[in-house]
């Protein structure tokens, strides 16, 4: 197993406690080898189940000093230029192979929980320092964090379904956090923020520190599309792990086609890999790239019956219960289910869309920039870019389009260079001339659960079981919540719930409710 290839923790379920600490034991839909790990601090004791790569040591992902321990699970893509803040000797012992957690713990020395401010990364971390304990996600929240908190007591994990056990209808309200489906008393650390809670007294505050700028910046046509092809260019360069090819999922799109490109590269060699289903594919348009950049390519086939058995498994891995995004993460996580084999590092084209408005097929300006703001304010909580999909096989996935610099530059470039010459996503195909070739550079999007006929299969199960076309989506809707209720709040694993058992019961309630 390469350490490099993998961060040194993936997930956690820990606990900060006044006084001696339990070590709690967790069930999660993350694969991998769990270590258990305690730090007695002067008033309070840290523990934690860490569930990591097998055959890696979780060290790095833990470090203390004095009265401060600092847990993370993820990985930080700005490391050198978080070094030249801190001190020589801080630097020196963050450098020297100690890891995240030991840079976070130099930083909080430094600036506080404000450290959090400067870190780009795809990461949820716990700081413990006297009797203050602070919960962290990244500007994404691309790792989700939840907690139960409490005085005495607070109890934080990566995967709610590990904190099932501590709901409970007396939970104290918490302002700021995001209540968790059908489980009291627990709540969702937001995206960009810093919650800090003082164990004596039971209170919480919450610190954003990121939000998506709301204002656009006015660039000529160069400039803007060199700054995105700089950008993504050094977070790609961030993703990968020295020494080791490349692995991208690959539709032959442009989103998935840009990082692969940058990465072959970067690292001068790459694989791909793209599904399809017998009903749809993008294959064709995959290879087009794979042997533009000649990738050692690979393709996957499913029966879409097969495709929709993995709905459970979706829902349990990303705990979302939002029928849109279960739909785009469906096919990747079919994908990920079948990269057999030893764990993997796994780069996607995820998320452009977004900061792009490339789903909005929208000429006029207005509406495209209102779409970006909209999605932006919304997207937290959805937990679409969770590493639990890829980690339920072992794999460790990161989506470059979401690293916080080149976001950062996307949004805030003006609707006009988003939308050009009738044209979506304008800015970055232009800086993606060039490498790839010029059918894939002026591909039209095709939406990941367009191309692998994920949306239109999960329909017609519907439809095959009654359901008019008029209910089709808010039958999704139950759908969804109910395997999220099964596999997350009741912990029953994906393998034992059926989808058609599910769809079945949704329908006859559908069919009492109109009766
Ligand atoms: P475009 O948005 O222009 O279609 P894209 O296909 O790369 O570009 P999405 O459709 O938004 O992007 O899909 C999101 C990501 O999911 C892709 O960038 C890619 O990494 C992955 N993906 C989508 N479809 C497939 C597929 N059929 N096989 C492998 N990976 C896929
Ligand atoms: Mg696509």
């Amino acid at each position: 197993m390469d350490e490099q290839a993998f961060p040194a923790a993936f997930g956690f379920l820990a606990s900060a406690r006044l006084g001696e600490g339990r070590i709690p034991g967790a069930a999660f839909a993350t694969r991998g080898t769990c270590t258990r790990r305690r730090e007695r601090l002067r008033t309070q004791t840290l523990t934690a189940s860490l569930v990591h790569a097998p055959d890696l040591t979780p060290e790095p992902a833990l470090a203390r000093e004095a009265d401060t321990a600092v847990l993370i699970a993820g990985e930080i893509y700005n490391r050198d230029e978080l070094r030249t803040v801190l001190p020589t000797e801080a630097g020196a012992a963050a450098s020297a192979g100690q890891g995240d957690a030991e840079l976070v713990l130099a930083l909080f020395h430094r600036y506080g929980h404000h450290a959090f401010r400067l870190v780009n990364g795809r990461f949820a971390a716990v700081v413990a320092e006297g009797r203050r304990v602070l919960l962290a996600t990244d500007h994404a929240g691309s790792v989700p964090l939840y907690l139960r908190p409490g005085r005495g007591e607070v109890v934080a994990a990566t995967e709610v379904k590990t904190l099932a056990r501590y709901a409970s209808p007396q939970g104290p309200p918490i302002a700021g956090a995001r209540r968790v489906r059908r489980m009291p008393g627990l709540y969702q650390v937001p995206a960009g923020a810093v919650m800090v809670m003082d164990l004596k007294t039971g209170t919480t505050e919450t610190h954003p520190t990121w939000a998506p700028p709301l204002s656009r910046r006015i660039v000529g046509e160069s400039e803007a599309v060199e700054a995105v092809r700089t950008a993504l260019d050094a977070s790609v360069r961030a993703r990968l792990a020295p020494g080791t090819t490349p692995l991208v999922v690959l539709s032959g799109g442009i989103d998935s086609s840009g990082v692969a490109a940058l990465a072959r590269h970067a690292a001068g060699s790459l694989e791909t890999v793209s599904m399809g289903t017998d009903t749809r594919n993008e294959f064709p348009q995959a290879r087009l790239v794979a042997d533009h950049l000649g990738s050692e390519h690979g393709e996957f086939t499913l029966r879409t019956p097969d495709l929709l058995t993995q709905l459970p498994h979706t829902v349990w891995a990303s705990e979302s219960h939002d029928p849109d995004i279960i739909e785009y993460l469906l096919p990747l996580t079919a994908l990920y289910r079948a990269l057999d084999g030893p764990g993997r590092r796994i780069l996607t084209g995820y998320g452009a869309d977004i900061p792009l408005a490339g789903m909005h097929r929208e000429d006029r300006l207005p509406d495209l920039d209102s779409a970006v703001a909209h999605d932006m304010a919304t997207f937290d909580g959805l937990n679409e870019m969770s590493p639990v999909l890829s980690a339920v096989c072992g794999h460790w996935s990161t989506h470059p389009y979401w690293d916080r610099d080149v976001l950062d530059l996307l949004v805030c470039l003006e609707a006009g260079l988003k939308r050009r010459y009738g044209r979506d996503k304008w800015v970055l195909r232009a800086a993606m001339e060039g490498l790839l070739p010029e059918e894939t550079v002026n591909r039209p999007k095709l939406g990941v659960h367009e191309g692998s006929g994920t949306t239109s299969s999960f329909s017609l199960l519907l439809a095959d079981h009654g359901i008019p076309d008029e209910s089709i989506h808010s039958a999704k809707r139950l759908v969804v919540e109910e395997l999220f209720d099964r596999t997350v709040v009741e912990g029953d694993h994906p393998d034992h719930v059926s989808t058609g058992s599910v769809v079945e019961s949704v329908a006859a309630r559908l069919k009492r409710g109109a009766a």
